[in-house]
């Protein structure tokens, strides 16, 4: 797909003076706006236009909201719907019509032994408020305080959510390895690497002397997204499953990036077809707005009336936004979509490392892919010394994404190292889409690779 150029629906000096602006009043904290100097002001589908009048592809998708791409007909219709009807747009955790109907679809899609047994808690708008209420139910329910996490985790940035994300420091937080084939811990990757990971996790809770605790829950995520795009192995979460469920450890599948389609199936807890007590979603599930909530076996209902409350959990347009994207994901097979895409974009980006030694991994499952940047130079070095693992490459990652962006292409950054570049198109992406989204990032990897990139301030931002 080529790049157009429309007129600027703002003139240059306008663009910038809002991006100027922002880095004068926002906080040092900002995240996207630094590597992405954008100012989108029109979006449809995989299409972001700037208020430059650059149109680019969007592969962040709101960091994995955006299952329908932007503004998708059907969303939109939903939220003018409830508009037009004069329905209450806040109402707390009253019942509606809209919430009735959210929650339905909803329960169609999850997994039917899951979802017949289950309760459901509307949470505060974000992926972490969700994660946190997942918390404070297991530790209720359980009456035990502390939680196994995963390194290269991500739940959040509230404290808890954050106490359990890798990289925090552990606050009443076990860590356990995640398997990975790339870098793998214990030098080995595959089956054996995931076999390892999983008799360190039962040897540690069942050593009397391992200094754990029971503890009240296991958090993880069938795939990890900000950790670099890492698929657990269907066979180690079926270990963890058995596990957790031996030891009376309720377990919490983080589906909040995961869900609604993206991994090739509607839950990415399906491909393994373990049954988790908790699942805490968000992102997708509110059609681009903020929704957030748990599903969990009802026997884990210990909770007594207003034991975890909060005003904003009745968004109509949320819940309608989202039951309008659950049923377009269902009803048009938007999943399997995910996986035959997915798998002939991972299989084309396999290809291009061939010619590409900076490339050290691709990765993925579905339309969720990430692409391992290393030093290519490191890497001969490596390799005699032993370590099949070439050091990562940030700076050259970063270069990746501020190419891509001349080349109107928006993809994110993620991993240990800020090393992986993620891709998250919207399941709606067409073939040509997905030809022009590694075309673009083929060829703005060969430009970074060129560029005097090592001398890049201080790698990416986020
Ligand atoms: N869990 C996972 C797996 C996530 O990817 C994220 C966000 N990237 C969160 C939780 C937190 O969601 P939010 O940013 O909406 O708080």
């Amino acid at each position: 797909m080529a790049v157009t150029e429309p007129a600027p629906v703002a003139p240059p000096a306008a663009h910038e003076g809002i991006l100027r602006r922002q880095a004068l009043r926002e906080s040092a904290a900002r995240t996207y706006a630094r590597s992405l100097p954008i100012v989108p002001v029109r979006a449809r589908g995989m299409t972001i236009e700037g208020a430059d009048g650059r149109r680019y592809l969007d592969c962040l998708s709101g960091a994995g909201t955006l299952a329908l791409g932007h503004n998708h007909p059907v969303v939109l219709e939903a939220i003018r719907k409830v508009i037009d009807s004069g329905a209450p747009l806040h109402v707390l955790d009253l019942a509606t019509p809209v919430k009735d109907a959210f929650t339905t679809e909803l329960f169609a899609t999850l997994p039917r032994q899951f979802a017949d047994n289950a309760r459901i808690q509307f949470c505060g708008p974000a992926g972490t408020d969700a994660v946190e209420a997942a918390f404070k139910l297991v530790r209720a329910a359980t009456g035990r305080s502390e939680l196994l996490a995963f390194t290269g985790a991500y739940h959040g940035m509230t404290a808890g959510a954050l106490a359990a994300s890798g990289g925090a420091p552990d606050v009443r937080v076990t860590r356990l390895p995640f398997p990975q084939d790339y870098r793998c811990p214990f030098g080995e990757g595959g089956e054996r690497g995931a076999d390892i990971a999983a008799r360190w996790t039962e040897s540690l809770l069942d050593d009397p002397k391992g200094g754990v605790p029971a503890p009240a829950g296991m958090i993880l995520e069938p795939v990890q997204g900000e950790g670099g795009v890492n698929p657990a192995p269907d066979g180690w979460l079926r270990r963890m499953r058995e596990i957790t469920k031996s030891r009376s450890i309720p377990l919490i599948a983080d589906e909040v990036q995961t869900g609604v389609g993206r991994t090739g199936t509607f839950w990415a807890v399906e491909h393994s077809g373990i049954v988790p007590d908790v699942m805490v979603l968000s992102k997708a599930i509110g059609g681009s707005l903020p929704l957030a909530v748990i599903v969990y076996r009802s026997e884990l209902d210990v909770w007594q009336p207003g034991a975890h409350a909060g005003t904003f959990r009745g968004n109509q347009l949320a819940m309608a936004a989202g039951a309008a994207t659950l049923a377009h994901v269902r009803e048009n097979g938007l999943a399997e979509r995910a996986a035959t895409l997915g798998a002939r974009m991972l299989a084309s980006l396999r290809a291009l490392s061939a010619d590409h030694p900076s490339i050290g991994d691709v990765r993925g499952r579905g339309l969720m892919i990430g692409i391992e940047l290393v030093d290519p130079e490191a890497a001969p070095l490596a390799r005699t010394a032993g370590n099949a693992s070439p050091p990562p490459a940030p700076a050259l990652a970063a270069a990746v994404q501020q190419e891509c962006l001349l080349r109107g292409l928006i993809v994110e950054l993620g991993g240990r190292h800020d090393a992986v570049v993620r891709l998250l198109p919207p399941l709606t992406l067409t073939d040509e889409q997905a030809t022009a989204v590694v075309d673009r990032l083929a060829d703005a990897l060969r430009a970074a690779e060129r560029s005097p990139y090592r001398r890049a301030a201080a790698g990416p931002t986020r």
